[in-house]
């Protein structure tokens, strides 16, 4: 073996060797012990690049499963959202509204299509977007409301695909946080004609680095197609639909490989497993505490009716952002990984000088006050309750009860 490969392995080890202390992490990415068998396969078969038949079980299950017309498995959310973009033919000057508290990728994607973005606030009581807010930034320029589904649960998707069916505008929800979860009894992802999924290691179930684009409305399919394949007709091709492939419209490489499709697969058979695994870890926490709210300034997530939780994330929102960052370090020096989260994107660097809709008060103070505990299918009982332990003797100790 040459040296240059022996540093390699070396350098991967000494990484997952750190991650072994008595530390609690923020995650740890899930295995169902699956995966590597799934992806011998793929190397059996000897055929690693896209849309080949672990890609296409994987876009049945969620067809089948949550009942979209059709999805397309690409190499991230991010992607998704950018083939989302291209799908809409935005042209410049046409505007999205979409929340301020979300990751740069759902902005992204619609500036690279010279978009103008409108920022909405977030809620008082939850961090997903206020359809007060969108009702106040619709124009008759606009072209796309984004909604993302923070923690995986709903937005008012009543009230926005009204707002957006009045406005003449797209519905497009960027759940990336949001498998499993449904609103008044339907899985998310299917109320936009559009909607986007992510697979990072971060997510309830992930391939590393993976997203999906699930399409509600037919007539964006056949492009979807074409967009993800280079801009051209391969997948009408392949389907014996037309007997030579062209390159008939603009596109990209968002197609993600077999090898990545197969250890979604192995993720996907265990899906429900998964799910009731974290949301019992989540139940503890809330349990745990739920007394906290009663006698500090501290909340804990908030469901509205129709709502359910998927228990993406566990998070609690502080007073301000001296006691949410004294708590993120309370919890360091006990050995336990708490983070903050999103950074308000219309205060972002790249954007405060673009910025016209005033300020976003509550996207602000989720952006200074709210924290992620750990949450993942390993965590123990007694792990969750050292961490719970922990955060009430800070509570404690800083109000001074
Ligand atoms: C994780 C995430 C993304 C990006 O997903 P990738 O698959 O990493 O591209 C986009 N939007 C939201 C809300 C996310 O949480």
């Amino acid at each position: 073996m040459t040296s240059a490969s022996d540093d390699y392995l070396y350098t991967i080890t000494l990484k997952s060797s750190m991650d072994n202390s008595l530390r609690i992490p923020f995650n740890k990415p899930f295995l169902t012990g699956n995966e590597q068998e799934l992806i011998a396969r793929i190397f059996e078969a000897r055929s690693f690049s896209g849309n080949g038949p672990a890609t296409q079980w994987c876009e049945t299950f969620f067809e089948k499963r949550y009942g979209f017309r059709r999805a397309l498995l690409t190499s991230s959310c991010s992607d998704a959202l950018e083939m989302a973009a291209l799908l809409l033919d935005l042209k410049p000057g046409d505007e999205v509204i979409l929340p301020s508290y979300t990751f740069p990728s759902t902005a992204n994607a619609f500036v690279l299509r010279g978009a103008v973005l409108r920022f909405a606030d977030s809620c008082y009581d939850q961090p997903n977007i206020d359809v007060d807010a969108v009702r106040r930034l619709v124009s008759a320029r606009t072209r796309a409301i984004v909604c993302v589904h923070y923690s995986g649960v709903a937005c008012d998707l009543k009230a926005l695909q009204k707002i957006a069916a009045d406005a003449g505008a797209v519905l497009i929800e960027d759940a990336a946080h949001a498998i499993e979860s449904a609103y008044e009894g339907k899985q998310l992802g299917t109320f936009g004609a559009l909607s986007t999924f992510s697979f990072h290691e971060t997510k309830n179930v992930h391939c590393g680095e993976g997203g999906l684009l699930a399409i509600n409305d037919e007539k964006y399919i056949a492009r979807a197609e074409i967009l993800r394949e280079k801009g051209t007709n391969r997948a009408a091709f392949f389907r014996g639909e037309v007997d030579k492939y062209n390159w008939v419209d603009v596109g990209s490489s968002f197609l993600t490989n077999e090898m990545t499709a197969a250890f979604l697969a192995a993720q996907l058979q265990e899906l429900e497993k998964i799910q009731v695994g974290r949301i019992s870890r989540w139940e503890r926490y809330a349990r745990n505490l739920k007394e906290l709210e009663s006698k500090y300034p501290v909340r804990m997530p908030v469901f509205r009716p129709g709502t359910t939780n998927n228990a993406h994330l566990f998070y609690l929102v502080c007073d301000s952002m001296e006691t949410r960052n004294a708590l993120i370090r309370h919890l360091n020096a006990d050995n336990i990984q708490a983070v903050f989260h999103y950074q308000s994107l219309h205060a972002s660097p790249f954007f405060r000088d673009k910025h016209r809709n005033g300020s976003l008060p509550n996207a602000d103070r989720y952006t200074d006050c709210l924290v992620r505990l750990p949450l993942f299918n390993e965590l123990s009982d007694s792990d969750i309750d050292r961490v719970t332990q922990s955060v009430s003797r800070f509570f404690r100790d800083r109000y001074l009860q």
